[in-house]
């Protein structure tokens, strides 16, 4: 059988261990060696006690967890080559060369250049004679699956990211909570919510809470938004709701490209209505907690997937991407994805929403 490596990096995300345990025991069911690799790259960088075998065993009772029992972490070295130069020595070690990388954008971009240099770093270790041109011809090819965790559900090819419906639970239940002494006051609430360039948990958060008014990145308010915000706040007020909630992305945007802030927005509200206006911030209760039936089932069925196609690689398949489609697990181009990912988040930053739109709506 073959040996595979998996890893978690970048943020964590709920639905991640469910997708590690899927990876370790669809590769063991198939005779496979499953290796953890601990903290991300970093662990990859650093080897040693960093990789260590899977076995059954090691993935019991972690389906309801939140996090990721195999750590997460950034890597500055990962980024650099003296640093991916290690990591390739430390994978020929333990005889790995199928790699599962569960991350955000970042981590895949990270997967995908070491994929792309690993000949050349192979070439560099034989010459320095830190690994012999046996072993550099017995592992000439790096295979690389890629998974996507990320709450804000923020990447093109998939149509769920791992732990966005957890996330998005998370925030229904504090929504829930806030609405009960919200209408026992008159108030009105600010609810902060993650996404820097995809307002999908600001979006769904609205439409399931019955809110008044919802800012994400990708839509911005049209000029003059001040005006009928507090007309319709007004105007529902004046016709008995006791209770308002505005929904609002972390990367909310007005048509200029300048942030719309929770504070921006209760100040407003207090400056012109004497609304009684309160801001909340979910920050990271939204990563907490354990992840929904719908996560625990993605990241099974993600990881089972992952494995299929490590073993279905062959010396010229490219990187895929296991993503969701409609209610099918697919595979799609790592490098493509990718790079339409980072295309929506320049193209916000540039003021371009349309194009931003249609680049996503193309996915
Ligand atoms: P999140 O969505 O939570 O930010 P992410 O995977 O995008 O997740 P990053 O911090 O961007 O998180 O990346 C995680 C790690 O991946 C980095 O610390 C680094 O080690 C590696 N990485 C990211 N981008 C690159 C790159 N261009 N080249 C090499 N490694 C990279």
């Amino acid at each position: 059988g073959r040996a595979m490596g998996i890893f978690t990096s970048g943020g964590d995300a709920q639905g991640m261990n469910p997708a590690v345990r899927a990876v370790v025991r669809m590769g063991i069911y198939l005779g496979c060696k499953v290796y953890f690799i601990h903290e991300g790259y970093q662990g990859l960088v650093d080897g040693g006690n960093s990789i260590r075998q899977a076995t059954w065993a090691s993935v019991s009772g972690i389906l309801d967890d939140g996090g990721t029992i195999i750590g997460s972490a950034r890597c500055k070295e990962f980024r650099e080559r003296p640093g991916r130069l290690r990591a390739a020595k430390n994978l020929i070690e333990h005889g790995i060369n199928n790699i599962v990388c569960i991350g955000g954008d970042g981590s895949l971009t990270g997967a995908n250049l070491f994929r792309k240099e690993w000949d050349s770093l192979l070439k560099e270790l034989v010459e320095t004679k830190e690994i012999t041109q046996e072993d550099a011809d017995k592992y000439k090819h790096l295979n690389i699956v890629g998974l996507v965790g990320s709450i804000d559900n923020d990447f093109c090819g998939t149509d769920m990211t791992i732990g966005a419906d957890s996330a998005l639970h998370r925030v229904m239940e504090a929504v829930d909570c806030i609405t009960t002494t919200a209408s026992s006051h008159q108030r009105c609430f600010v609810m902060e919510v993650m996404g820097r360039h995809c307002g999908y948990l600001a979006l769904v958060t609205a439409l399931g809470s019955d809110a008044d008014w919802v800012f994400m990145p990708e839509a911005p308010p049209d000029p003059g938004w001040e005006d009928q915000l507090c007309n319709k706040l007004k105007t529902t007020r004046e016709m008995g709701q006791r209770l308002n909630i505005i929904v609002l992305a972390e990367g909310a945007i007005d048509t200029e490209g300048k942030p719309i802030t929770s504070d921006g927005v209760r100040q407003l509200i207090t400056d012109r209505l004497k609304y009684d206006t309160r801001v909340t911030i979910l920050g990271h209760v939204q990563r907490g907690g354990c992840p929904s039936a719908f996560d625990r089932v993605l990241g099974t069925r993600m990881g089972t997937e992952a494995v299929l196609a490590l073993m279905e690689a062959t010396a010229t398949s490219q990187p895929v991407v296991i993503a969701l489609s409609g209610n099918q697990t697919v595979r799609v181009p790592l490098m493509h994805c990718v790079e339409k990912t980072l295309a929506v988040a320049q193209a916000m930053e540039a003021k371009r929403f349309k194009e931003a739109q249609e680049l996503r709506g193309r996915s």
